[in-house]
């Protein structure tokens, strides 16, 4: 489906916050000069793990942008250790999710059993929140609540920059808190195409999960 045959009100899939930039934006001349940028550059991206890294590529440079354009950098209350938003559902495009799948056969090793039962909630926040915070934690933080795949994360975890208290972060108690986050319209509107342009979307360990067994099956296809 293409964005530019859209006209009005438009529910288009996606994170919640790029939604709200798009509808905002959508008849911007910025929306459309973003959204012809980034088409162009994954126009010949054939392998989903090139297309996820060219829109990573372009979301961290609008958000690069931002930040290094920043009075105030000292205002930004990310840290790294801090993986509060690492606890809430993250999604992620069919094509990120290959390239995650592709860290962990190249030995990012995760908890199969974690992201299979993480992966029950599907794409559903309430489900999610109903599970017990610590199950809840992304499966690629490490003891110390690092990000093992920083350089591959999902193009969300790259937006996702609080500007108010941490503790409106902490999801512990099944709820997430209205947050002051760092304005990233650029890069929102990149992930709005990205998302209404990939081949699908959802939950990150609904998402992996599929494309681990797809690997699996294509292997054994092969064996
Ligand atoms: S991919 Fe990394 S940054 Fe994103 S939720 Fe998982 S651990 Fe956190």
């Amino acid at each position: 489906m293409g964005l530019f045959t859209q006209t009005d009100e438009v529910s288009i899939r996606g994170p919640i916050i790029a939604r709200e930039t798009f509808n905002k934006f959508k008849d911007s001349q910025l929306f459309k000069e973003v959204a012809k940028k980034f088409l162009k550059n994954v126009k010949n991206a054939t392998r989903a793990q090139k297309w996820a890294k060219i829109f990573h590529k372009e979301v961290q440079s609008h958000v690069n942008e931002v930040v290094e354009s920043l009075d105030h950098p000292e205002l930004i209350q990310c840290r790294k250790g801090c993986s509060a938003c690492c606890y809430t559902q993250v999604s992620v495009t069919e094509e990120e999710a290959e390239l995650l799948a592709q860290r962990v056969e190249s030995g990012v090793n995760i908890d199969r059993t974690k992201l299979y039962s993480q992966a029950q909630a599907k794409n559903n926040a309430e489900k999610w929140y109903q599970m017990d915070h610590k199950k809840r934690g992304c499966v690629f933080l490490d003891e110390n609540e690092n990000c093992r795949v920083y350089e591959d994360r999902p193009a969300v975890c790259r937006t996702n920059i609080a500007l108010s208290d941490p503790k409106f972060c902490d999801t512990s108690d099944g709820y997430e808190k209205p947050q002051r986050l760092l304005l990233t319209v650029k890069a929102d509107l990149v992930v709005a195409v990205a998302y209404e342009e990939a081949r699908s979307a959802g939950a990150l360990p609904n998402m992996l999960d599929k494309a681990l067994k797809k690997r699996l099956s294509i292997l054994d296809r092969r064996l």
